[in-house]
């Protein structure tokens, strides 16, 4: 029986589900999958993107552990696509590969003042707060006001997080560095801006009302955004989600704290629609001291244009949330505009030809862009495998198609990857680390100590 091995880049959510669905698949051949990641642990943004107090979406991980745990697909943590293998390798020694290597990078916010200290990409703080080992273990978290940019699912895991008082976040598995952090932070007010209106928000009700429970903050909304153009109206009667997320915002309405003249918590989230940033301004020294933002209107068809006026409030940190972005990865094409590699669903094309690229496929968010949940992954998986079972005529043919093949490689670039007994010693340790804290985990954070854990040394 003709054999097909496939290399699948990448362990979020996506090359697991791709794994899983060729496995499972009718099919006429046999399968070996090998699936790489550069981090020692697996689950992409599922581990490094959920926020932590979300521990119902967390918890797909277990579902995702059950497809590994099944014992066929092999896993190497810790091997770089790009550094420790390359394209070249894989034709040597795989029959196709699947790219699932998703988005780390924040979008760019074009405006002047961007670039000030204490401005951030949301990516960099959510990949400090969910414990990410390539990224700073301090947050500088001085400043007292912060406005977050977008009106996303991103932008309010990250404002609810630094609204939260840290005491609220130690049930999860957050770090003891990410704990430190927040036990040290001065903020008092979180200020989200959208440039629409309410009734053209991206974010889901259930991330929207989650605000409003939040212990000893107050929600802060503005009767001035709340006068809807016919578009928007429309939108409230006959959309189900913008007609909830309309009654959550209506009932904040009726809080004491609107227009934020009133409400007694220590710390305020407000939500500004029909408000566009303009500007960082800095302070002498080149840190950040106020967004400027230009209020807009409706047009009346569901979009907004500006009024020419001018706001400002005082913030010391701003933070970015307005999309993630992928990388390229090298020899392999992308499209920079969209931060994509360019596909026919999930089958790679040549960037500027649009030919297809034989025996390479992509999946997940570097196939389809930075948008969508973790089950979107699930069906983008679908098309992709469907395509590589047809395509079976262009695979390539590997020199050395022997299992033992790659392991020899790796060990002779002396690349310590990690495998699956060994992302079991790490997830048995993080639970050690949790029990007597009473935490369902605590997680380890330094890429050096993961590797020791996971190899038993
Ligand atoms: C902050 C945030 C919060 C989110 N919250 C939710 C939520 O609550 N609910 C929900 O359903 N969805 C949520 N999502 C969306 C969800 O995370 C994505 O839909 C999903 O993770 C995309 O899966 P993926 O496998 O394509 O990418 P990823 O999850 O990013 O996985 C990509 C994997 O590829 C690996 N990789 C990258 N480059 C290389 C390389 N060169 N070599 C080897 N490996 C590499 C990475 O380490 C990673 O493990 C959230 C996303 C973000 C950013």
């Amino acid at each position: 029986m003709t054999k097909l091995r496939l290399a699948i880049v990448g362990a979020g959510p996506a090359g697991i589900y791709a794994a899983d669905i060729l496995l499972k698949a009718e099919r006429k051949f046999d399968v070996s999958i090998d699936l790489f990641d550069h981090l020692p642990a697996p689950y992409g943004l599922v581990r490094y993107g959920v926020a932590p107090d979300h521990p119902r979406i967390k918890g797909i991980i277990n579902a995702l552990r059950d497809v590994l745990d099944r014992g066929d697909i092999r896993i190497f943590g810790g091997v770089r696509f790009g550094e420790d293998i390359t394209l070249d390798d894989l034709k040597q020694h795989y029959n196709a590969v699947i790219f699932a290597t998703g988005a780390i990078r924040d979008a760019d916010l074009d405006i002047p003042g961007i670039d000030a200290i204490g401005s951030f990409g949301a990516a960099g703080f959510v990949s400090w707060y969910d414990g990410h080992p390539d990224f700073p273990r301090e947050w500088p978290l001085d400043a007292a006001s912060v406005a977050v940019v977008g009106v996303g699912n991103v932008a309010l895991d990250v404002a609810r997080v630094l609204a939260k008082h840290v005491e609220d976040l130690m049930p999860t598995e957050i770090p003891a560095n990410v704990q430190a952090g927040l036990e040290a932070s001065q903020i008092t007010d979180v200020h989200v801006f959208g440039r629409r209106g309410p009734a053209q928000v991206k974010f889901t009700p259930l991330e929207l009302r989650e605000l409003g429970e939040l212990r000893d903050v107050d929600m802060v909304v503005y009767d001035e955004d709340f006068d809807y153009d016919e578009a928007s109206k429309a939108a409230v009667t006959s959309n189900k989600q913008v007609m909830v997320i309309d009654r959550v915002l209506q009932s904040w309405r009726k809080r004491p704290s609107v227009n934020g003249e009133g409400g007694e918590a220590s710390r305020r989230l407000h939500l500004h629609f029909y408000a566009k940033p303009v500007e960082i301004e800095t302070d002498d020294t080149g840190r950040a001291s106020a967004i400027v933002y230009e209020r807009t209107k409706p047009d009346g068809q569901g979009g907004v244009v500006g009024t020419g006026e001018l706001r400002r409030i005082e913030v010391q940190q701003v933070y970015r949330a307005v999309g993630y972005f992928g990388s390229p990865l090298p020899g392999v094409p992308f499209d920079k505009k969209h931060g994509v590699i360019p596909n026919h669903e999930g089958q790679v094309l040549h960037k500027d030809s649009n030919e297809r690229v034989p025996g390479v496929y992509a999946t997940g968010w570097i196939k389809r862009g930075p948008v969508g949940l973790i089950g979107h992954t699930k069906s983008d998986a679908m098309e992709t495998i469907s395509h590589l079972i047809n395509d079976q005529g262009s695979w390539w043919t590997p020199a050395d198609p022997s299992p033992e093949a790659i392991t020899r490689l790796l060990s002779e670039r002396g690349v310590r990857w990690t495998d699956l007994d060994g992302w079991h010693r790490l997830d048995q340790h993080e639970v050690a680390l949790g029990e007597p804290h009473g935490r369902a985990r605590i997680k380890l954070v330094e890429r050096d100590e993961m590797v020791r854990v996971s190899r038993g040394e």
